[in-house]
Formats: C-alpha cells, sequence, structure tokens
C-alpha cells in the first residue's frame, strides 16, 4: 500500500515549448500525476497508442501533426478525458474542439491551480457520470442546492424562485461543474423544440438566474461566459 489511497493518474502531456513542459512536469508529479511528455503531434499518437494514460493535456500547436489532428485520431479510439491547452492569442474555434470531443480547454498563461482544477473536474465526471433519468435528488455547490424533486433552489437557506426553464438551465449547468456548455447543447437540451425567437432568448435566461444566484451578477462567480462559446458553471476551489 502506498500512501495514497487514490491511483496515481496517468497524464500524457503533448506539448512542443520546453517552459510549459518543465513546469506542468514538476507542478503536475507535486500534485501526484504521474507526466509522460510527448514533444509533438505524431509523438503523442505513438505515447498514446502504446501506453494507458486517464487524462491527455493537448497543445493545439504542434510539430508534425496538430492538436486538433491528434484530438480526432485518440477519439476515434479512445473516450479518455482530453483538455485542449491553447496559446493566448490563437485562432481557435472553440465549438469545434469540443465538438470532435474535447471535454474541456484552458487558454495560455493560466494558474497550475486553475489547470489541476479543471483536470480533477473531467475526471470525476467520467468516474460519476451523470445520470439523466435524475437518481440524485439534490445537487448541491457551493451555496447554491438544487431540490430536483420539488424542483425547488436555495441560496443557503434562503429560496429563489425559479420558472420551468430557468431551473432546467441551473440544473443541466450545475450538473456539469467546471464543464463548458455550448449555446446549442443548452438550447437543444432546455428547449428542443420548444425554443423560439432569436439566440438572445438563452442569454435572457442566464441573466435572470445569475440575478438570483450570483452576489455580484455583472462579475459573475459561478455562471461564467465562455466568449463565443457557451456558459460554465465554475468549480469552486473547494471542490476542486
Ligand atoms: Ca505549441
Amino acid at each position: 500500500m502506498t500512501a495514497s489511497h487514490q491511483p496515481t493518474v496517468r497524464v500524457l502531456l503533448v506539448e512542443d515549448e520546453e517552459s510549459f513542459i518543465d513546469a506542468l512536469s514538476v507542478g503536475l508529479a507535486r500534485e501526484g500525476f504521474a507526466v509522460t511528455v510527448a514533444r509533438d503531434g505524431a509523438e503523442g499518437a505513438a505515447r498514446f497508442a502504446a501506453g494507458e494514460f486517464d487524462i491527455v493535456l493537448l497543445d493545439l500547436m504542434l510539430p508534425k501533426m496538430s492538436g486538433l489532428d491528434l484530438c480526432r485520431e485518440i477519439r476515434s479510439s479512445s473516450d479518455v478525458p482530453i483538455i485542449i491547452v491553447s496559446a493566448k492569442g490563437e485562432e481557435v474555434d472553440m465549438v469545434l474542439l469540443l465538438e470532435i470531443g474535447a471535454d474541456d480547454y484552458v487558454t495560455k498563461p493560466y494558474r497550475l491551480r486553475e489547470l489541476v482544477a479543471r483536470m480533477r473536474a473531467v475526471l470525476r465526471r467520467r468516474e460519476h457520470p451523470v445520470d439523466l433519468d435524475g437518481e440524485e435528488s439534490s445537487i448541491q455547490r457551493g451555496p447554491v442546492r438544487l431540490d430536483i424533486d420539488a424542483r425547488r433552489c436555495f441560496i443557503g437557506t434562503d429560496e429563489v424562485k425559479l420558472r420551468k426553464k430557468e431551473f432546467a438551465l441551473l440544473r443541466l449547468l450545475m450538473e456539469n461543474p467546471g464543464r463548458v456548455l455550448t449555446r446549442e447543447v443548452l438550447i437543444d437540451r432546455v428547449w428542443g423544440h420548444d425554443y423560439v425567437g432569436d439566440t438572445k432568448t438563452l442569454d435572457v435566461h442566464i441573466k435572470r438566474l445569475r440575478s438570483l444566484i450570483e452576489t455580484e451578477p455583472k462579475a459573475p462567480r459561478y455562471i461564467t461566459t465562455v466568449r463565443g462559446v457557451g456558459y460554465r458553471f465554475e468549480v469552486s476551489r473547494d471542490e476542486g
């Protein structure tokens, strides 16, 4: 038995910038991850095929094979969690990334703590996939609690009244903590064929939810906007 009861999480880091490789190798090892490094896309594909990994951190701009192509290739044979790490200012189609199967993405420069929180959130989702038939009777994230059966929402001990679609939207976000949900997914899952009008309907609902659950709706802490992509319910530090 090792000191830790948790099995070591095996990470494949596909990255060509030495400064990131050094920082991540050290930082992730300190957090208890076992890191294998691949320095270009082709090496990433080879290492992935030859080893067993619990999660993949994938840079987009890579020699020999792009992160996008490697993500596609890995997805064709595996459902391993993939987090894309993109450089700041890089022209990235986040919607496309999520469509081809990336689980999340982080933009450089980032804090190690943020990356690790996202890694743990993705891994936890894989371990405890959301049961869409709703076995869970309540969901608690930070001070926000949803009582699913009674369709009630509480902030601490105070109840806030939500309309049907608002509740469905908040539930979907809270069931996927730390995960970017695209506008298309949110609209499809909450409204489906009922969605009428322009795409503003979603934003109006988000705005109202923020006014109800956020301390500062203009600087939201829980429901954050991922520009051009969608929304995310943030993983709080104590949950990460
Ligand atoms: Ca790169």
